[in-house]
């Protein structure tokens, strides 16, 4: 899938160790140049197996180096909707409303997991809340966002405008909206 050279692989495992490096300390650990460093870290970013952060990169909370399986969007770690399939498969898309429209594929998941919007948490997607169509939209539209509790959904809507649904209204909706 994606190839990465011995020394790209050495600055993962510096990553590995602290979460998150420098330009600095990877020419320390590898005795490379600055333009050497800022090089990889900018070629592990293309790869989308590490994110920016300033001055230096740092490990995405879930890997997708794949992106979304639907649109093909960079998969927001806030957002993500991780399907594991019975067979073993993990396939991400960028957000619960593409999370929605992919299940109408035969895919038979085993377990579906999101984060909460609110406070970034994961939740068994199929017991979260979904506020739809809100004014807030950081992803798809019309945006699906996840919560844990309907009272955190219900103040969102309250705010931010939307209809709060449990998830499989919440995917019966996306789809009649998006679908032919
Ligand atoms: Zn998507
Ligand atoms: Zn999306």
């Amino acid at each position: 899938m994606t190839s990465i050279s011995p020394r790209q692989q050495k600055i993962m495992q510096v990553l590995a160790e602290s979460g998150a490096v420098d330009a600095e300390k990877i020419q320390q650990a590898l005795g490379i140049s600055q333009a050497t460093a800022y090089r990889e870290m900018q070629a592990l970013k293309r790869q989308g197996l590490v994110e920016k952060v300033p001055g230096g990169i740092c490990l995405p909370p879930t890997r997708s180096p794949e992106g979304c399986l639907q649109c093909g969007k960079e998969n927001n770690p806030r957002l993500v909707f991780t399907i594991h399939t019975q067979s073993g498969i993990r396939l991400q898309t960028c957000c619960a409303h593409c999370g929605f429209l992919s299940l109408k594929q035969p895919l038979h998941p085993e377990s579906i997991m999101t984060a909460d919007f609110l406070y970034g948490t994961m939740l068994n997607a199929t017991q979260a809340w979904y506020v739809l169509h809100s004014r807030v939209a950081p992803c798809c539209a019309p945006s699906a966002l996840a919560f844990g509790k309907e009272e955190d959904a219900l103040s969102f809507a309250q705010a931010f405008g939307g209809q709060v649904y449990p998830y499989a209204q919440a995917q019966a909706q996306t789809q009649k909206m998006m679908l032919p």
